[in-house]
């Protein structure tokens, strides 16, 4: 199998002794020896969350934990505000829709900065009958961040509505406290700012949000949040637990925490700011006025085909990275910054960017410098 350089903004690159663990000899999930992983990863999910409540695990990817949050908390008719600035959005959007809620959609063109002024204005109008708004912390398709803090301060001026916040591919990589920002509901999953392998998904709710769910009556049987808060309890999982997922995440976990969860941010940050610097190095652009820390979208030039070019990078440099879906479909490439990345791969990847548009394109032809940005970066995972 040929090893791809994993650049793409989930699935990510996992550690070494992260991935060594994947390799051990199964566990059953009712032994007291789970029990404990179970019993010491939950707490320390809390702790990323920054709640009191308890974080549910689901086994699933991260949509299985969006469905999750709809079916336990939103009713046929529920009145739900979208904010809908990419592909993500418009996936919870539907999943709401097809459990039967009433969307009132914000739609924002893909890379645009939130307007706080113009959300309030939309809260005025709508808020009173308002019983969730729906927001990406970080909306992956178009690698832009919202601003979830003064969001959340809005939302409770205006309203008595949940803040449901998809944090996939926002908690871990930039500050995202639960209980001190008024979030109600956080989703985030396994394969990105978490560093392992797809399967996991992680849902917490707040207090309020609790008590929504135990009177919704949205029928629900894999989903049911009260009967996996009751397993957790009891250190299991309703359903079996996927243990090796667990275990990673223990791992994972006790990783991030040597070095400190502000590091791993930090990390992020660096490498957003060496992409950053590379695209303007380029004379390039990037599609976001709102940059994330976890992905960057970069603008290609006009004559260039974005699906031919990642392409490209793949089948001739072993290299993924994403390109654009929908509305920017071989318009950018989306380049992660989660996960076990290392300065050389970031090097290569800009010399390998840089070959691929010289093949591609009449674009002005610039040698990229962006060593000495990375110098800064605390390697945190060497
Ligand atoms: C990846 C992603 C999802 C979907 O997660 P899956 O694990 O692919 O189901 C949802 N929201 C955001 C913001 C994401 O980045």
């Amino acid at each position: 199998m040929t090893n791809y350089k994993l650049l793409a903004p989930g699935p990510v690159p996992i550690p070494l002794e992260v991935r060594k663990i994947l390799e051990e000899a199964p566990l059953h999930h009712r032994t007291p020896e789970f029990e404990k992983t179970l019993s010491r990863v939950k707490n320390k999910m809390a702790k990323v969350f920054a709640t009191k409540q308890p974080v549910i695990f689901h086994t699933s990817c991260g949509s299985g934990a969006m469905e999750s949050a709809i079916v336990n908390l939103i009713e046929p008719g529920d009145h739900v505000l979208c904010i809908i600035g990419g592909k993500f959005a418009e996936r919870w959007k539907e999943i709401a829709q097809i459990y039967g809620a009433h969307t009132i959609e914000w739609n924002l063109a893909w890379g645009e900065a939130l307007d706080l002024k113009k959300f309030e204005e939309l809260l005025r109008q709508h808020g009173p009958q308002l019983k969730a708004v729906l927001s990406q912390a970080c909306e992956t398709s178009s690698a832009t961040v919202f601003p979830i803090e003064p969001m959340s301060a809005l939302i409770k001026k205006h309203s008595n509505a949940l803040f449901m916040v998809d944090a996939i591919t926002a908690l871990g990589c930039m500050p995202m406290p639960m209980d001190q920002w008024g979030l109600d509901v956080v989703v985030a999953g396994s394969q990105k700012a978490l560093m392992l392998p797809t399967g996991l998904s992680f849902i917490a709710l707040s207090e309020k949000a609790w008590d929504v769910q135990k009177k919704n009556k949205t029928p629900k049987f894999y989903f049911d949040l009260d009967r996996e808060r009751k397993a957790l309890e009891k250190n299991q999982t309703y359903f079996s637990s996927a243990v090796h997922h667990w275990r990673a995440l223990d791992a994972v976990l006790n990783l991030v925490e040597r070095k400190g969860w502000s590091a791993l941010q930090k990390r992020c940050e660096v490498l957003m700011k060496a992409t950053h610097e590379f695209v303007k190095q380029m004379g390039l652009e990037l599609l976001s006025k709102a940059p994330s820390s976890s992905v960057t979208a970069i603008l290609l030039p006009k004559d260039v085909k974005g699906e031919k070019l990642r392409d490209w990078l793949e089948s001739e440099k072993n290299i993924t990275i994403m390109g654009g879906q929908d509305q920017c479909k071989d318009k950018i490439l989306r380049v992660g910054h989660m996960g076990d990345i290392h300065d050389e791969d970031m090097i290569q990847l800009f010399a390998a960017i840089a070959e691929g548009l010289k093949r591609e394109s009449q674009w002005r032809k610039t040698e990229p410098s962006i060593k000495k940005i990375l110098k800064e970066a605390p390697r945190i995972f060497e």
